[in-house]
């Protein structure tokens, strides 16, 4: 098998409709991306999977929505306005901008050649900011979030008060957050837009230990739910010089992406930090009254932090196999897991005549109702397999002449490229059935 290279994974996404570089047509925007018709399916589903893991199988989560803009004194209480910023030199010669700690700076300029044009290293803060309302002075000023979380930590006293959850809870949610990151790269995994899936899990101080253990498994295991290879999943544990000053631990779920291992996810105990800084800040007790313990304390928080855009490239990335067929020829094939595929079903007439298509249309219309499906008539049936095969879509089914007579259909697996002959009305169970045992063969 051919080395999966992100040249590849960046190829077949613009090819089959899974991402495009954002406003191409007039040059493309550094850093911003578009999911197109399969791609947004893919993330969709990822996030649906997530939802689910994390708000219908663990009981005691809610969900939240917050806004992206927020009051501009949530940033100061976060430590973002004072230190979310990465040094900086630019080129006086050519004008570029490095992350001192991406370059030598003693070196030439690496766009230019020009030597000892580098300006001092100065903090260049991540955030984007913008202004709201008619003035735009510096009481106007707001930012675009660049992380989920503060939107959980201010709405905490309002959720303890709304809904009947008890420490410990969690809250969920996802959303999109921005970073000015000055070198964006490897595709979607470091972009300036990006999309994350967060669960702040707020438990009594002594008790962090433990959920922080418990978290790690669970978000550790959810992985193998949407079908990814365990041999490409690690955890990195922070050393101190890249621990949160107010972290008492934090661990990264890492996947070994075509470029290398890359942070995927982070399980970081947070302390009382947060709801402490915000108390600060607003002058507005964030305590909890523990009922159980009659306790007043600030609870510990216990995060986990996914970003949903690197999921996808991850999906895409494990999925992905040139593979050598015993006929000598090669095919793509994604093999994401039946919960992430964006299409589960296709459903091919064999040939166009003699009603063939329009049972097929019909069989097609029927189960959409059940799964995501695609019809395709045209083309040789072999190479509509390969068209299916290269966007990870798990089944096919074909309606031939025989399907006229007795209402059977032959069903074609993906992985395994097995055929087997089904009755018509078998389909939805057999599909559901397969999708429950599904287990990649790894090579
Ligand atoms: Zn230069």
């Amino acid at each position: 098998m051919a080395d999966v290279t992100l040249e590849k994974i960046v190829s077949l996404s613009k090819r089959r409709g899974f991402i495009f570089q954002s406003s191409e047509i007039y040059g493309g925007l550094n850093g911003a991306y578009d999911y197109g018709p399969l791609g947004v399916r893919l993330k969709n589903n990822i996030r649906d999977m997530w939802w689910k893991e994390m708000t219908q199988i663990h009981e005691d989560i809610v969900g939240l929505d917050a806004s992206i803009l927020m009051h501009p004194r949530v940033w100061e209480a976060s430590g973002h306005v004072a230190n979310f910023s990465d040094p900086m030199v630019d080129c006086k010669s050519c004008k570029s901008r490095f992350r001192t700690d991406q370059i030598d700076i003693e070196a030439p300029c690496p766009v230019c050649g020009n030597k000892n044009t580098f300006t001092e290293p100065r903090n260049f803060n991540l955030m984007f900011s913008t202004h709201i309302g008619a003035a735009s002075d510096a009481s106007s000023l707001i930012y675009l979030r660049p992380e989920t979380a503060q939107g959980i930590y201010t709405e905490f006293k309002n959720v303890v008060a709304s809904s009947r959850v008890k420490v410990p809870f969690g809250i969920a949610q996802v959303g999109k957050a921005f970073r000015n990151e000055i070198t964006t790269k490897h595709f979607i995994f470091r972009s300036v837009e990006f999309e994350q899936m967060e669960m702040q899990w707020f438990c009594a101080p002594g008790t962090d230990e433990e959920w922080f253990d418990y978290w790690k498994a669970q978000r550790f295991a959810f992985y193998e739910k949407i079908g990814i290879r365990k041999s490409h999943l690690r955890w990195h544990q922070h050393g101190s010089d890249e621990l949160a000053f107010y972290a008492k631990d934090a661990y990264d779920i890492q996947y070994l992406f075509p470029m290398g291992w890359q942070e995927l996810e982070g399980v970081h105990n947070r302390t009382d930090y947060d709801l402490k800084q915000h108390q600060e800040f607003s002058g507005k007790d964030q305590t909890y009254l523990d009922p159980v313990s009659n306790e007043r304390y600030l609870p510990y928080v216990v995060e986990t932090s996914a970003g949903l855009t690197r999921n996808v490239l991850m999906a895409l990335s494990d999925a992905y196999e040139e593979e050598l067929l015993d006929d000598g020829e090669t095919r793509t094939v994604l093999h994401f897991h039946p919960n992430i595929a964006p299409i589960m079903v296709a459903v091919l007439p064999l040939v166009k005549k003699d009603g063939i298509a329009e049972a097929a249309k019909e069989l097609e219309t029927s189960l959409r109702e059940e799964f995501t499906t695609f019809f395709d008539v045209s083309g040789a049936i072999g190479r509509r397999y390969r068209r299916m095969d290269e966007i990870g879509t798990p089944y096919c089914i074909t309606v031939d002449y025989q399907s006229l007579e007795d209402k059977s259909v032959t069903l074609r697996y993906r992985d395994s490229m097995e055929q087997v002959r089904i009755k018509m009305d078998e389909i939805v169970s057999v599909i559901k059935e397969a999708n429950k045992n599904y287990k990649r063969v790894e090579k």
